[in-house]
C-alpha cells in the first residue's frame, strides 16, 4: 500500500469508525450470534491474491458487526467502563503509523520521555504520592493491563524478599476475598505455591478487607516460621467497588516490612476529582499502585498506569541484558529503559493516546466526565432505595450500583435476563455474600441521564 493509497483508504476507515460511533446506540448491545456462526462464514484459508480495500470495509459491516458486543454503546452497563474516545483512537493510529519499539530509551527517545512526563502529570492530577515521580528513586510506567502491573509488583517484592534470604516456599501474601483474580494468576506465574496467597475476610456490609484479620494472619504465619512479604489493598473491587482501609493496611505493611500494592484498576480515575480523593486515603503508604485509564478515563484499551516508590526493586527483578541491546545511553545511567519495568521486551508507544486524551479534554474535561457518571450512579442508587421491591447489595460509593430483588436470586436473575433479552441495555452480575446481584456500571463515554433513566424503567418493569 503506497502512502497515497493509505491516505485514500485511511479516510474511508476514519469515516467508517465515525459512522459506527454515531450509530452505535441503535444496535442491540449484546451480540446475538451463536457459537461458530462467524467461523462458518469465513474462508478456510487466507486469500492467495490481494483484494480491493472496499471488500474489507463491506465485510466489517456484514461479518464483523453482528458478532460485536457494543462496549462503546451508551447503553452498555456491564462489567466496567471500557472507554474509547476520538483523541485516544487517533493517538493509537499515530502510534501504529510510527511503528516504533520503545523498549529502550535509545530505540526511540520520545517514546520513553513522553511516557515519563505523562506519568508525572498523572501523579499530580490524581494527587498520588510525590515518591512516585520519576525525578526521585520511584517512577511510573504504562503497562498493557492491571494484571501485568500486579505481576510486576509481586515479582519485585518476591525478589526483594528472596535477596533478603527468604525461601520461595515460605513466602506468604495477603489480599481480601474480593481481590481481582489477576492476583491469583500472578502468584502462579511467579512460581509461588497456591497456599502462599492468604485471603483476608471482608466486612459483610462493605466488602472491605478487615485489617484486624490481616494482622492476625500475618502474626500467625510469622509464628509458624513463614515469611509474610506482600499485601494488596483494593481501591474499588471489580465485583462491588469495595474500598479497603488502605491507611490501616499500609501502616501494618510498614510495621511488618511487607510490600503494599494498591490495585485501583477499577476506581483510581476517581482521584482526578478532589472531592472523590477520600477513596485514596493512605495511598502514600503504597510501594506500588496501579489504575486503568482504559477503564474510566477515555483512553482505549490498553493503558494501565503503574507506579513504584523504588524503581530499583522492579529493575532488579526484571532486568536481563543481552549483548545486542547494550548501548551507550543505557550504560551512562542517564536514561530509563522501560523494558526493565515490564514482562515483554518490546513495547508499544502507548503514551501517545494518553497524551492526546489529556490534552484534548484537559484536566477539567476529565473531571467533568468522571463526576457526571458518579452523579448519575448516585441518582440511580437513590431510585433503588425508593423502590420497595429492590435493594442495594453493597454501598455504591462511586459509579457502580449493585442491585438485587428482595424476593431473592430467582427474581434478581429475571431482571438480568429480561433487560439483556430486550437488547436495549446490557448488564452483568456478581455474587455478594452468597447472593446474586445485578451490577449497574455507569461510565461509558456517551452515557447520559436519558440512558440511565431508560435502564431504570426496564429494571423496574422486570422487577
Ligand atoms: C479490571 C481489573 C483488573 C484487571 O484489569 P486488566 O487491566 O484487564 O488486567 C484488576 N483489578 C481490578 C480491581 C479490576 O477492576
Amino acid at each position: 500500500m503506497t502512502p497515497e493509497e493509505f491516505r485514500q483508504h485511511g479516510r474511508a476507515v476514519v469515516d467508517w469508525v465515525a459512522d459506527y460511533l454515531e450509530r452505535v446506540e441503535q444496535f442491540p448491545v449484546q451480540s446475538r450470534v451463536a457459537p461458530g456462526e462467524l467461523l462458518a462464514l469465513l474462508p478456510e484459508a487466507a486469500p492467495e491474491q490481494g483484494e480491493p480495500f472496499a471488500n474489507l470495509l463491506a465485510d466489517l459491516d456484514t461479518l464483523i458487526l453482528p458478532g460485536i458486543t457494543h462496549w462503546q454503546s451508551p447503553n452498555f452497563f456491564g462489567y466496567f467502563p471500557a472507554n474509547a474516545s476520538g483523541p485516544s483512537i487517533l493517538g493509537e493510529l499515530v502510534s501504529a503509523g510510527l511503528g516504533v519499539q520503545g523498549m529502550l530509551w535509545s530505540t526511540s527517545p520520545a517514546a520513553t520521555e513522553l511516557e515519563m512526563r505523562l506519568m508525572d502529570w498523572l501523579v499530580e492530577l490524581l494527587a498520588l504520592p510525590d515518591a512516585f515521580r520519576s525525578d526521585g528513586p520511584g517512577g511510573g510506567v504504562i503497562q498493557d493491563s492491571a494484571s501485568s502491573a500486579t505481576l510486576c509488583a509481586l515479582l519485585a517484592a518476591r525478589e526483594r524478599a528472596v535477596r533478603q534470604g527468604a525461601r520461595m516456599e515460605n513466602l506468604r501474601l495477603y489480599a481480601s476475598t474480593q481481590a481481582h483474580s489477576s492476583l491469583e494468576k500472578a502468584v502462579r506465574i511467579a512460581g509461588l505455591p497456591a497456599q502462599s496467597l492468604r485471603q483476608v475476610d471482608v466486612d459483610p456490609d462493605t466488602f472491605a478487607a478487615r485489617p484486624e484479620m490481616l494482622l492476625a494472619m500475618v502474626h500467625e504465619d510469622r509464628d509458624a516460621g513463614l515469611v509474610p512479604f506482600f499485601v494488596q489493598a483494593n481501591i474499588g473491587t471489580t465485583s462491588s467497588m469495595a474500598i479497603d482501609p488502605v491507611r490501616e493496611m499500609g501502616e501494618m505493611a510498614r510495621a511488618e516490612g511487607l510490600w503494599l500494592h494498591v490495585d485501583a484498576a477499577m476506581s483510581g480515575s476517581a482521584a482526578i476529582c478532589p472531592e472523590l480523593r477520600w477513596t485514596h486515603d493512605g495511598v502514600e503508604l503504597a510501594d506500588s499502585y496501579c489504575f486503568n485509564p482504559h477503564k474510566h478515563l477515555l483512553v482505549n484499551f490498553d493503558c494501565d498506569a503503574f507506579w513504584v516508590r523504588d524503581r530499583s526493586a522492579l529493575i532488579q527483578a526484571l532486568s536481563v541484558l543481552p549483548e545486542y541491546l547494550r548501548n551507550a545511553a543505557s550504560e551512562s545511567g542517564a536514561v530509563l529503559d522501560y523494558r526493565d519495568w515490564q514482562i515483554p521486551l518490546g513495547r508499544r508507544f502507548r503514551a501517545l493516546k494518553l497524551w492526546f486524551t489529556l490534552r484534548w479534554y484537559g484536566a477539567e474535561g476529565l473531571r467533568d466526565f468522571v463526576r457526571g457518571h458518579v452523579a448519575l450512579a448516585q441518582e440511580f442508587a437513590g431510585w433503588v432505595r425508593g423502590e420497595p421491591r429492590l435493594e442495594l447489595a453493597a454501598p455504591a460509593p462511586l459509579n457502580l450500583v449493585c442491585v438485587r430483588h428482595v424476593d431473592g436470586d430467582g427474581a434478581t436473575q429475571r431482571i438480568l435476563d429480561e433487560v439483556n433479552a430486550g437488547g436495549r441495555a446490557f448488564l452483568t452480575h456478581t455474587r455478594l455474600d452468597g447472593k446474586l446481584a445485578v451490577r449497574v456500571s455507569i461510565g461509558q463515554a456517551h452515557t447520559e441521564r436519558r440512558h440511565v433513566e431508560a435502564l431504570w424503567q426496564a429494571i423496574r418493569q422486570a422487577a
